[in-house]
């Protein structure tokens, strides 16, 4: 787990290493080229390969990912650098059928034609397969939007006595809440759009690994494809991450109460939280995940219910997304994922939770 040391780090690690007179807040670097005279080797060269403030961001990332980071303009940059990385002719994909999925639409769209096959599976059941025949495993746990989870170490162990390599989608966790890499996992990717962001004003996405020649293909990835951070949305995320440990503390912490609330009220057919003791997915949180995030999925009765308990919260934004300081919500359904009319997924945010459920509470009950 990230021990409250490292946590404190954090807010030190760029400040610990500074000489004198040089800024502690990480200057913005925008410049595409840099003085170059003579030998360019060691020295930054162009900025499609090089940016300063990449490298602050880069630094950060790894501290909290305890790995080389790689940073990408966005979470699917991300993914499809990972899969690009790791992917080629003749393998067999597994992708989650109940995950992301755009994830699932790229693998479908851009590598079945490239003569790798796809195989789709729902995340429960990636427990129950013995994973020998796949080159690569994409695993999310908990699932968005469907929050079932499976066994990370158990499924990475088996990936690689296969020879496999597991790429980990960690977005709805964050490396506060939980470490794939630390469980086994070769690759972990994240969106960090939403909760490292935190405030719905930037998308960027990263890349983690351990594996020194993964690494270096990922890296090629994003000199080649250009599939670059703009240098203002790097400065903004290296912002947003210096908060993610009091934010996501204050997120996890009210999900927990507001889903506690939730149970068994009458206007729920269903509510879905792996922090509830009787939630199918309880038990595996609490062995790999050190909270229990901030997203809840219930089922109300139809669509109309749902939208009106929706628009019927003043604390709540009608926004896709999710992990930003003002708690969101949405009908997945209306997206076309797998779920029920009256789905709704809750991203809980930073709101004094007793506000927020007051509002939620009321809005619920007068549907
Ligand atoms: C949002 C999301 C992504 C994609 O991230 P972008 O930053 O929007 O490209 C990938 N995986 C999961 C689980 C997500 O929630």
């Amino acid at each position: 787990m990230f021990s409250n040391k490292k946590r404190a780090k954090t807010l030190h690690l760029r400040g610990q290493d500074l000489s004198k007179g040089e800024p502690i807040a990480p200057p913005l670097v925008t410049s595409s080229m840099f003085h170059l005279p003579g030998d360019p080797a060691g020295h930054a060269g162009y900025g499609r390969v090089d940016n300063p403030t990449w490298e602050v961001l880069e630094h950060l990332l790894s501290h909290l990912e305890d790995a080389p980071c790689v940073a990408f303009p966005s979470g699917m940059a991300a993914i499809s650098a990972a899969l690009f990385a790791t992917v080629k002719a003749g393998d067999r994909v597994l992708i989650p059928s109940d995950g992301y999925y755009v994830t699932r639409v790229l693998a479908q769209e851009f590598l079945s034609g490239l003569g790798v096959e796809i195989i789709e599976k729902r995340t429960l059941d990636y427990d129950l397969d013995d994973m020998s025949s796949y080159q690569v495993v994409f695993i999310e746990t908990p699932s968005n939007p469907g929050l079932d989870l499976c066994d990370l170490a158990g499924v990475t162990a088996r990936v690689r006595s296969a020879g496999g390599v597991s790429i980990v989608d960690n977005t709805t966790m964050t490396p506060l809440g939980q470490r794939p890499l630390d469980l086994g996992a070769d690759i972990v990717v994240a969106s960090d759009t939403k909760a490292p962001g935190g405030h719905s004003d930037l998308l960027m996405g990263h890349v983690a690994t351990r594996d020194e020649t993964l690494f270096g293909r990922v890296v090629s990835w994003r000199k080649m494809s250009g599939a670059i951070p703009g240098p203002q949305a790097a400065w903004l995320l290296h912002r947003g991450l210096e908060t993610l440990d009091v934010r996501f503390d204050r997120m996890c912490q009210s999900a927990l109460e507001i889903a506690t609330a939730f149970e068994g009220h009458k206007n729920l057919i269903s509510i879905r939280y792996p922090g509830l003791p009787d939630d199918p997915g309880h038990l595996i949180a609490s062995q790999q995940m050190s909270t229990f995030g901030f997203l809840i999925t219930m089922t109300l009765k139809n669509e109309s219910a749902a939208e009106r308990f929706i628009s019927g919260c003043k604390f709540l934004r009608p926004a896709t997304s999710f992990g930003g300081v003002h708690s969101s919500a949405e009908r997945r359904a209306r997206w076309g994922d797998d779920v029920p009319a009256g789905y709704v997924r809750l991203s809980v945010g930073c709101e004094p939770v007793s506000a927020l459920l007051d509002d939620i509470l009321n809005s619920l009950s007068s549907i």
